[in-house]
């Protein structure tokens, strides 16, 4: 059975890619904080808990997992913290850098020989803040773009081998992304991305034919709208470490 490896699968994005997979017929490696919210409990789903900021918890997920079946790794765990630069904590731009960042750097170097040998795939999971200039998302936009030009050059790098590097690169999406910040997707459904379509996007790719690559996507909901939460909600949210 081919592996893929899922991070950030508890939820949102990871979680919908990672119950897509499982629908085709993959065994998925889900690493993630915590599961214990994660309604999908599929047989072939492995929950691997793991703190991706953590170096020692990251090198150590190379000797939980079956290299030789890992066909895909999708990196979708991340973090926004959005504020201007200078009223960010030095921690939030840490853990925003290692884990937007850092984690699938190492992820595709750890995983890198056997997702060569099988012609495999690598799916980031950016933003669209890589190309497009964010209000008080200097940092996270840093990570993003970042993450983009190594999955463009990864890819010339790797691309004789039959490896894949699929940057998709997604706009407001319907997640939990939102629950500490201070602003959330507008109601009308028209104005941001279901988690559904990205995995969308990652199935049709699998299904694609081999020998022409898709590799940068670009994904927007149709109408652009967001909303500021509450002052009331606002004070509910987490308080940076
Ligand atoms: P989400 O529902 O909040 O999912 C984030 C995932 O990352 C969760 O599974 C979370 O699991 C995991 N995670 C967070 N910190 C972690 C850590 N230290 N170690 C391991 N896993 C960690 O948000 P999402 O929207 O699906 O985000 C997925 C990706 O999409 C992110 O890279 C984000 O930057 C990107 N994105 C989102 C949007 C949007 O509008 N939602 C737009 C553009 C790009 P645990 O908490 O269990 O660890």
């Amino acid at each position: 059975m081919k592996n893929a490896i899922v991070t950030g699968a508890s939820s949102g994005i990871g979680l919908a890619c990672a119950t897509r997979l499982l629908q085709m017929g993959y065994k998925v490696i889900g690493v993630s904080r915590d599961f214990s919210k994660c309604e999908c409990d599929h047989h072939n789903f492995v929950h691997l808990t793991c703190d991706l900021t953590q170096r020692e918890q990251l090198l150590a997920l190379q000797h939980k997992i079956d290299k030789a079946n890992t066909y895909i790794l999708i990196n979708a765990a991340g973090v926004g913290h959005f504020a201007p630069h200078e009223a960010l904590h030095v921690e939030q731009i840490e853990e925003i850098i290692a884990l937007n960042l850092t984690a699938p750097l190492i992820l595709s170097k750890l995983f890198l020989k056997p997702l060569k040998q099988n012609s495999g795939y690598i799916f980031n999971i950016g933003s669209i803040s890589a190309r497009q200039p964010a209000l008080f998302g200097a940092a996270y936009g840093a990570s993003k773009a970042g993450l983009q030009h190594f999955g463009l050059s990864l890819f010339k790098e790797a691309r004789k081998s039959g490896l894949k590097v699929v940057n998709i690169e997604p706009d407001i999406t319907n997640t939990n992304f939102f629950d500490t910040l201070r602003f959330h997707p507008a109601e009308d459904p028209q104005c941001y991305i279901e988690p559904d379509d990205i995995a969308q996007i990652v199935a049709d790719t699998l299904t694609m034919r081999t020998g022409t690559v898709i590799t940068n996507i670009t994904v927007e909901p149709q109408k652009f709208k967001l909303e500021k939460r509450p002052h009331q909600e606002e004070k509910r949210c987490k308080k940076p470490q």
